[in-house]
């Protein structure tokens, strides 16, 4: 029997990664699932208990722990190792705790021979991926964040608690920083094809009191709302993760909203942000420029703005491969 093996490895064995990989492994993706965390009596028994997941799903995936150094042979690399934002604060605070997990680490990975494609989660998302891209050498095709993913689904999901229809069968996005600064694409939301504002403004008794704005506040705070409640999101994002590999593996080319690292799309250049895209097996296969009106562009270039901002303020990165 010939083929090769699918490989994924995921970096930080927490509630993300390992809900990430309950996720994989339910849904058959790869043959292998290699778990590294920082405490390896922890990640030994992640492993130990999702491999026995096995028996009831529909095919046979290899869950074990592992290093950075086994990482040469991977098609995939999952980052979910980092801390969650405190209350009050925001993900930027988690910058530097990111930079101080990824900067040794990611140098050990390429230094093993990982010639594959990253997929970022650590917050803040949109920088990471930047740093991930900067410290790897890798294209940029190859550096994926999950960026908007989440707050898309998020948007989708409120959405269809206005109209009763089915989450997936509205389309849009939220663009920008996977953070406070992100925005919704308004004028690109459509249900079944038909424009939103068309759908409000002909059906004004049924649909005449859902508040935009009200559902954007909430689709942002929604991550948030999660977070105080439990302590960490992780189901959704584990599903955004799952789906976006899934369409790497099977070369889907699915549109996902992630964060690219931006070479003149939407007009801005060395920058991580969230963005549509296409995901197929070499990455990001193109990058969807979506016809934004004056405002959207407004927020996007605010955006810009936030993100660069934080990029700044880690001088060491700006150095690298300079
Ligand atoms: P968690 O605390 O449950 O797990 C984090 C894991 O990272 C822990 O297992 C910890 O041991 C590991 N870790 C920390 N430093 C490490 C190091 N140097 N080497 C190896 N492992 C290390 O946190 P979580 O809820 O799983 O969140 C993980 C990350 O995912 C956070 O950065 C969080 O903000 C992010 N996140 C992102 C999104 C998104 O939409 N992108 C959504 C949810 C969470």
């Amino acid at each position: 029997m010939a083929g090769k093996l699918r490989k994924a490895a995921i970096i930080g064995a927490g509630y993300v990664g390992a809900s990430c990989a309950y996720a994989m492994l339910n849904q058959s993706l790869c043959d292998e699932i290699m778990l590294v965390g920082r405490s390896d009596k922890r990640t030994r028994a992640q492993a130990q208990d999702l491999s026995h997941c096995v028996d009831f799903s529909h095919s046979r995936t290899q869950v074990y722990a592992g290093t950075l150094e086994q990482c040469g042979d991977m098609d995939l690399i999952v980052l979910c190792a980092g801390g969650n934002p405190v209350e009050g604060g925001s993900r930027l605070d988690l910058l530097d705790s990111a930079y101080e997990i990824y900067r040794d680490m990611i140098g050990r990975m390429m230094a093993s021979g990982f010639d594959g494609i990253f997929l970022v989660a650590t917050n803040p998302v949109d920088i990471v991926t930047y740093m991930v891209w900067k410290l790897s050498g890798l294209p940029r095709e190859r550096v994926i964040g999950s960026g908007t993913s989440i707050d898309t689904a998020r948007l989708k999901t409120l959405l269809s608690e206005h109209l009763p229809v089915d989450p997936r069968s509205v389309q849009g996005y939220v663009m920008g920083e996977h953070g406070e600064s992100q925005f919704v694409v308004w004028s690109h939301v459509t249900v079944g094809g038909k424009p939103l504002s068309d759908i409000i403004s002909q059906h004004p008794q049924r649909f005449g009191n859902i508040s935009l704005d009200d559902i954007e506040r909430r689709t942002r705070n929604a991550g948030w709302d999660i977070l105080l409640g439990k302590g960490s999101t992780h189901y959704g994002i584990a599903a955004a993760l799952t789906s976006i590999a899934r369409s790497i593996f099977n070369n889907d080319c699915r549109i996902a909203a992630v964060s690219a690292v931006l070479d003149g799309e939407y007009g801005a250049k060395d920058i991580g942000i969230g963005v549509p895209a296409i995901i197929g097996r070499s990455g990001i296969q193109e990058v969807l420029e979506l016809r934004l009106n004056d405002a959207e562009q407004l927020r996007f270039a605010h955006s810009c703005a936030v993100i660069r901002e934080a990029i700044q303020s880690l001088p060491e990165l700006q150095a690298v491969g300079d």
